[in-house]
C-alpha cells in the first residue's frame, strides 16, 4: 500500500469509485481508494439503479444527462460491462401542475441538447402496451432512460481509475483520519498509514461515522427503502424488445422491466427510519425483512396503471437502507475551515448522478472549483443549525414526497420554525407567511389573515395580489422590509482595509461613511459573491452579503490570511436589519431621529451611526428596492424596539411591512441582480455588468482568473426582458427562473429570475441571452410554452436612479 497519495477516497460504493475515476481523468494518478469490505457494500449493491435525466434544477439535470451518457463510454473504455439498458422512460402527467413541470423540462432539454420530448398517448401505448393511460394528460419520452447494473458500474469506475494508476484496497477500513500541522492528513487503516493532501469522505451509509473521525457532524439520516420484482409476465416474455420504464410520479412509485418481470419501488407515506443513532459497523451486504404492507397504497397505484403487476407473483423483495440529507441532495464540497477534507455524502439517486457528482468533486479538488454552479449540492448550504430533529423532519418530508413537484417559490413546513428572531411572533400576528433562509424564518409576504399559508403551483398563486399591494405601498408611500437574513460581518483592526482589498475586487471605501459594492471573484474568474462594504471608522468596516451563502463565502475569506491584530467577525446572529424604502421613507425615519436625512447631509451610498427611537443603528443610504431608502442595522436585542417604532410611525404615513417576495419584484423592476441567480461563479463579471467593479490596478483574490475571463468575449449577457402581457395574462403565470429562452425556435439563453413588476405593470424576467440587443424579440418558455418577450434597453423603474438619489 502506498504511504503517500494526492487524495485518499474513503468508500468503494458507486460514488467513491466515480470520484476516484474522475480524479484520474483529470490527471491525478497518485490516488487511493480504501474500502472496509467488498466494493459496493453499502447502499450500492442492492439499488434498483434506474437512471433518469429529469430534475427540477437545470444544472443537476445537465449532470444527470452527463451521467447517463457516460455509462456506455465507460464500458468501451474499460471493457467492464455496466449492464446498461436504455429502453427509454415514459413520464406521465396526471395533473396540470405535472404537465407544467414536464413541459418546462422538455423546453430545457431542447435548450441543452438533451433528449426529452413529448409523444402522443398512441406512441406511448405502442412503446409500452401494458400501461393503462387513463387519466394521463401528456407523456414525455426520454429515449436514454433505463437502468444499469450497480455492481457493473461501480467496478467499471474502479477499473477505469486503476488503468490510470489509482490504487484500490478492499477490506481496508479507515479507523483514524488526523490532520497534521502542515494541513495534510494521515489516514490510518489496519494495513498501514497514508499521508495525503485530500481526504474524501464517500462512505455512504457510514458517512456520519467517517466524518466523526475528523470531528465533523453531518446532517444525515438513513431510512429503509423497498422495491420488489415480479415473476415472469407472459406478455413481457413474448416481446423481443425491452419495455421503457414508467415514471408515474403522481402515483408515487417507479416501475420498470427486470428480467421478464417488472420491478416496482415506492416511497411510502408510512416511512421508516433506520440506525438513527449511527450505522452499525458490522452491517455490509445486509437487507431488512420485507414489509410490503407499508408500500401497499403505492403498489395499488402501480396496479391501476399497469394491471399485470397485480396478476404476477412476487419473486424477490429488496428492503435496504439509504441515507438522506435534509433536502435529499448530496452534501458535497471541501469543508469550510478544514483544509483538505472533502465530503460527498447523502446521495439518493446515485446511479442517475454518479458521473456528475464524480466530475464536480474531481474538478473541485483538482481545479479548485467545479465548472457548474452546484450550490444546491454544496454542503455549505447547511450549517450547525441543521440539527438532528430538523434533519429527521426534513428527511421524512423528502422521503414521503419524493416524487412531489418542487414548485418555484415553494417553502416546505417540515422541521420549522428552527431559528427565529425577536419579532417573529409579532410578524406572525401581522399575517407574515414565512420562508426558510439559512435556517431562519423570514417573512415572504403579509396575508390579511394570520395563519395563511402559500398555495403552490407554476401559475400565479394566493400571494400574487397581496405582494402587489405591498409593492405599490412601498413605491407610493413607504415599506418596512426585514432584511435580517442578509449576512453581516465586521472587519476591524489596523490592516482591515488592506485585507479587504486583498479579498474583494473593488477598492474599499477610502473615507469613513462611504460604502461600495464589490464582487468576490471565484477560482474560474466568475462571480462568487456580491457585497456592500461600508467604512464605519478608520479601522472598522461593515460587510453585507448573501445570508444563504455565508458558509460558502467562508471558504473564500479563509484563503487570504488575516493580518495579526485584524479581526473578521460574523455578525449575522448578533445584528438585525430593516430596509425602509419608498418616497416617504425619509419622512418616516426623520420622525425617529435627530440626524438630518436630507440629501445634502446624508447622500446616496453614505452611512452614519444614528439613533432611531432610542436604538443605535448603522444607517446606509442604499436600497435593493431601487427606491429612496435606508438600510438600518442594529443589535438583535434592539430589533423589537426598532420595529415597533417603524410600524407605528409608518402607519401614520400609510406605510407598513413588506416581505421578501415584494423585494424580489422591486429589485427586478430596477434590473438588480441577486446572488445564486444572476450572480454565480458560472457567470463572468462583464456578462453581468460588474466588470467596472473589478479594479485591475490592484491585487485581489483570484485576480488572475478575472483578468483571464475579462480578456475573453462575453458568452452571453444579463438582460432584462418584458414578457408580452396578453400571453402571461392568458397563462396566469410569470417567469420564475430556469425557463429557457429561444429566438426563432433556437435556444439563446435562460431566465435567472422573474416576477411581475407591480409598480410598472409589466411581467419581467432577468436572464442570460447570447448576442442580445435592446428591442430584440425572444420567446420565454413560461410553463414550457413560448411567451413573446422584448429585451429592454433600460430598467422600467427609475432608469436614471433619480429616486435613489433624491
Ligand atoms: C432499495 C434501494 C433502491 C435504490 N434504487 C436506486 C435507483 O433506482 N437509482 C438510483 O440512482 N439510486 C438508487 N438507490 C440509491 C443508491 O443505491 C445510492 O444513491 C448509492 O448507492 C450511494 O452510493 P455511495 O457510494 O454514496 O454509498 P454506499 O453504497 O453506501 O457506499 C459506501 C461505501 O463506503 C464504505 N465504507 C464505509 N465506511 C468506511 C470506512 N471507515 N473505511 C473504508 N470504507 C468505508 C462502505 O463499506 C461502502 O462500500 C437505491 C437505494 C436503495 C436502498
Amino acid at each position: 500500500m502506498r504511504t503517500q497519495a494526492q487524495a485518499v477516497v474513503i468508500g468503494g460504493g458507486v460514488i467513491g469509485c466515480s470520484i476516484l475515476y474522475h480524479l484520474t481523468k483529470l490527471g491525478w494518478s497518485d490516488v487511493v481508494l480504501l474500502e472496509r469490505d467488498e466494493l459496493t457494500s453499502g447502499s450500492t449493491w442492492h439499488a434498483a439503479a434506474n437512471i433518469h435525466g429529469l430534475h427540477d434544477n437545470t444544472n443537476i439535470s445537465r449532470l444527470q444527462h452527463y451521467t447517463m451518457s457516460l455509462y456506455k463510454e465507460l464500458e468501451q473504455e474499460t471493457g467492464q460491462g455496466c449492464g446498461v439498458y436504455q429502453p427509454g422512460s415514459l413520464y406521465l402527467a396526471q395533473t396540470e401542475a405535472r404537465e407544467h413541470q414536464l413541459r418546462l423540462q422538455a423546453a430545457k432539454a431542447k435548450l441543452y441538447g438533451m433528449k426529452f420530448y413529448e409523444i402522443t398517448i398512441e406512441e406511448a401505448r405502442a412503446l409500452h402496451p401494458l400501461v393503462n393511460f387513463g387519466g394521463v394528460r401528456c407523456v414525455m419520452y426520454e429515449p436514454e432512460g433505463g437502468n444499469v447494473d450497480p455492481s457493473g458500474v461501480t467496478n467499471a469506475y474502479a477499473l477505469g481509475a486503476r488503468q490510470r494508476g489509482a490504487e484500490i484496497h478492499r477490506f481496508t477500513p479507515v479507523t483514524v483520519t488526523e490532520q497534521q500541522d502542515d494541513g495534510s492528513w494521515v489516514v490510518t487503516t489496519p494495513k498501514g498509514e497514508i499521508r495525503t493532501q485530500w481526504v474524501v469522505n464517500a462512505a455512504g451509509l457510514w458517512g456520519r461515522e467517517v466524518a466523526a473521525l475528523a470531528g465533523i457532524e453531518l446532517p444525515l439520516m438513513p431510512t429503509e427503502h423497498q422495491y420488489f420484482v415480479t415473476e415472469t409476465i407472459a406478455e413481457i416474455q413474448a416481446r423481443d424488445r425491452r419495455l421503457p420504464s414508467v415514471s408515474d410520479r403522481d402515483g408515487e412509485y417507479y416501475l420498470r422491466q427486470e428480467g421478464e418481470g417488472l420491478l416496482i419501488g415506492a416511497y411510502e407515506k408510512n416511512m421508516k427510519f433506520w440506525a438513527e443513532e449511527g450505522t452499525p459497523l458490522d452491517f455490509a451486504h445486509d437487507l431488512f425483512p420485507d414489509d410490503l404492507e407499508r408500500i401497499e397504497e403505492n403498489v395499488m397505484n402501480a396496479i391501476e396503471r399497469v394491471p399485470s403487476v397485480g396478476e404476477a407473483g412476487i419473486k424477490r423483495v429488496i428492503n435496504g437502507p439509504m441515507i438522506w440529507s435534509p433536502d435529499a441532495n448530496v452534501l458535497m464540497g471541501p469543508l469550510p475551515k478544514l483544509e483538505g477534507y472533502f465530503c460527498c455524502n447523502g446521495i439518493i439517486p446515485g446511479f442517475s448522478q454518479s458521473g456528475g457528482i464524480g466530475l464536480m468533486a474531481a474538478q473541485w479538488i483538482v481545479e479548485g472549483e467545479p465548472e457548474y454552479d452546484v450550490f444546491p449540492w454544496d454542503l455549505a448550504r447547511f450549517d450547525s443549525w441543521a440539527t438532528r430533529d430538523f434533519t429527521k423532519a426534513r428527511v421524512e418530508d423528502q422521503y414521503t414526497r419524493r416524487f412531489a413537484i418542487h414548485f418555484p417559490n415553494e417553502e416546505r413546513a417540515a422541521g420549522r420554525p428552527l431559528r427565529t428572531r425577536p419579532i417573529y411572533e409579532q410578524q406572525k400576528a401581522l399575517g407574515a407567511v414565512f420562508g426558510l433562509n439559512a435556517g431562519w424564518e423570514h417573512p415572504l409576504w403579509f396575508a390579511e389573515r394570520p395563519g395563511t399559508q402559500d398555495t403552490n403551483g407554476f401559475t400565479r398563486q394566493n400571494w400574487w395580489q397581496p405582494v402587489g399591494e405591498e409593492c405599490r405601498m412601498l413605491r407610493e408611500r413607504a415599506g418596512i422590509i426585514d432584511i435580517s437574513n442578509f449576512a453581516k460581518y465586521l472587519c476591524k483592526g489596523p490592516d482591515a482595509e488592506a485585507w479587504l482589498n486583498a479579498v474583494f475586487a473593488n477598492h474599499m471605501p477610502r473615507s469613513v461613511g462611504r460604502s461600495c459594492l464589490t464582487p468576490l471573484i471565484g477560482r474560474r474568474g466568475g462571480i462568487a459573491g456580491d457585497f456592500t462594504v461600508t467604512r464605519l471608522a478608520e479601522d472598522e468596516f461593515l460587510i453585507i452579503g448573501s445570508g444563504m451563502a455565508e458558509r460558502y463565502h467562508k471558504r473564500f475569506f479563509q484563503q487570504v490570511p488575516l493580518p495579526e491584530g485584524t479581526q473578521f467577525i460574523a455578525m449575522t446572529e448578533a445584528m438585525c436589519g430593516f430596509n425602509v424604502a419608498g418616497p416617504l421613507s425619509r419622512a418616516l425615519l426623520q420622525k425617529l431621529t435627530d440626524t438630518s436625512l436630507e440629501t445634502e447631509d446624508f447622500p446616496f451610498m453614505r452611512s452614519k451611526r444614528i439613533s432611531l427611537a432610542g436604538v443605535e443603528a448603522v444607517a446606509l443610504r442604499v436600497s435593493f428596492t431601487g427606491d429612496l431608502g435606508w438600510e438600518l442595522h442594529c443589535r438583535t436585542e434592539d430589533q423589537a424596539q426598532l420595529y415597533k417604532a417603524l410600524l407605528k410611525t409608518g402607519a401614520d404615513l400609510g406605510a407598513g411591512p413588506v416581505g421578501g417576495r415584494a423585494l424580489m419584484s422591486l429589485r427586478i423592476e430596477k434590473g438588480y441582480g441577486s446572488w445564486s441567480r444572476e450572480y454565480s461563479p458560472e457567470y463572468w463579471p462583464h456578462e453581468v455588468g460588474l466588470d467596472r467593479l473589478c479594479k485591475m490596478d490592484k491585487d485581489f483574490l483570484n485576480r488572475a482568473a478575472a483578468a483571464e475571463v475579462l480578456d475573453r468575449p462575453k458568452r452571453e449577457q444579463l438582460v432584462l426582458l418584458h414578457l408580452d402581457e396578453e400571453e402571461v395574462a392568458r397563462s396566469n403565470a410569470d417567469a420564475t427562473g430556469g425557463e429557457p429562452i429561444f429566438r426563432n425556435g433556437h435556444g439563446v439563453g435562460h431566465v435567472t429570475s422573474g416576477a411581475y413588476g407591480y409598480s410598472v405593470g409589466m411581467s419581467l424576467a432577468l436572464g442570460f441571452v447570447c448576442n442580445a440587443q435592446p428591442g430584440d424579440r425572444v420567446e420565454v418558455m413560461v410553463l414550457g410554452k413560448p411567451h413573446g418577450a422584448t429585451v429592454l434597453a433600460d430598467p422600467p423603474f427609475d432608469a436614471e436612479g433619480r429616486r435613489l438619489r433624491k
